[in-house]
């Protein structure tokens, strides 16, 4: 029997942003492991803000298993926090208590910097490169440089070995920043893979000597671009019924809830969405057609197919948790009536 490489993935207790952490467990498997094959595991949550010292075991519950293509006879293994009963749910464990819907569909566009030595990558060690403008979706080497398309296209070849579902990649308006987008039903599924593509992405820049910054802004308040995690949604009423009224009634309670949104689009959002660089002001809901400006987009398909399909809330950030995130999109939709 093959002896598997199970890396057992799990985040943190670290609060606002959460850390991804991981151990690799050895096991004999006839073929690659069904989820309900793989067994609980524990470790020492004194270390990652999850446990005191003197009772600080804390239990590995797998939910979600893909093939791990760096290793022979890998698996990268998605993980739950449980407390030691190994049926509570860990404070930190957010995954276990969010809304979900099979027939909810989430498109995750994630934005990030390639970091080198504290600055994003193809900066210049003073000052700065030339302005934004030929960044974005840019070619050659003076707008990409010459390490960070290769390691673009490596994470999602990994990523598409592993079954996630990336819908593509691009690079970003400020330099040294890309994104990549990731589609699932369900709210779960989608914010695994967000998960499971950022543990890739911060692997395989191990080798590279590079970091990923996630942060919202990390160039703070200067005319470079900020990061973000549009969450593009759609439920099954919105795709098959909708209409104008529930579109209307929809906005409206997107705006009513403003505050619980913003405090689960990650941290520091503020200093992002200040009405520059693409975005509306984090206090103030808005909705425009097309409208890059506004908390929540509507593509023009949406309204040519009779307010039918999918919107994009744009304000969600780089470094929000995408397990919070769509909950609260599902929380807000499941408040406003469908007759
Ligand atoms: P842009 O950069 O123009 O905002 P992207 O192409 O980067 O757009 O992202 C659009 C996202 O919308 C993709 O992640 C895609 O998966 C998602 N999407 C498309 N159709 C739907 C749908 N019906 N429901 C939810 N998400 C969707
Ligand atoms: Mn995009
Ligand atoms: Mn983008
Ligand atoms: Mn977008």
């Amino acid at each position: 029997m093959p002896k598997f490489k199970l890396e057992y993935i799990w985040l943190d207790g670290y609060e606002p942003v959460q850390n991804l952490r991981s151990k690799t467990q050895v096991k004999e498997f006839d073929s690659f492991p069904t989820l309900a094959q793989l067994p609980l595991w524990g470790f020492d949550g004194s270390s990652t803000m999850q446990a005191e010292g003197h009772s600080s075991d804390c239990v590995l519950k797998p939910v979600a298993v893909y093939p791990d293509a760096t290793r022979t006879n890998g698996a990268l293994v998605m993980c739950e926090v449980m407390m030691p009963d190994g049926e509570t749910p860990h404070v930190s464990n957010h995954r276990s208590t969010i809304l979900d819907d099979a027939d909810a569909w989430f498109g995750f566009e994630q934005e990030y910097f390639f970091y080198e030595n504290g600055r994003p990558l193809g900066f210049p060690e003073q000052g700065f490169p030339a302005p934004q403008g030929p960044y974005y979706t840019g070619i050659g080497f003076k707008n990409v440089g010459n390490i960070a398309r290769q390691i673009v296209e490596e994470h999602l070849d990994l990523c598409l070995a592993a079954g996630i579902n990336h819908e593509g990649i691009n690079a970003e308006v400020a330099k040294g920043q890309w994104e990549f987008q990731i589609f699932g039903k369900g709210s779960r599924t989608a914010a695994d893979q967000i998960w499971v593509a950022r543990y890739i992405l911060l692997r395989l820049c191990e080798t590279y000597g590079l970091d990923i910054e996630w942060h919202c802004k990390p160039l703070g308040d200067t005319d470079w671009n900020g990061s973000g995690m549009h969450c593009n949604f759609s439920t099954k009423f919105m795709r098959e019924t909708g209409g104008k009224a529930y579109f209307e009634a929809l906005m409206a309670q997107f705006g009513k809830n403003l505050e619980d949104h913003i405090s689960v689009y990650g941290p520091d959002n503020h200093l992002r969405l200040t009405g520059k660089h693409e975005t509306a002001p984090w206090n103030k809901f808005s909705y425009g057609i097309a409208d890059r400006g506004a908390s929540v987009r509507v593509p023009h398909s949406f309204v040519n197919n009779g307010y039918k399909g999918y919107l994009e809330d744009r304000r969600p950030n780089s470094q929000g948790c995408p397990y919070r995130i769509a909950s609260q999109v599902l929380k807000t939709v499941s408040e406003v009536p469908t007759k």
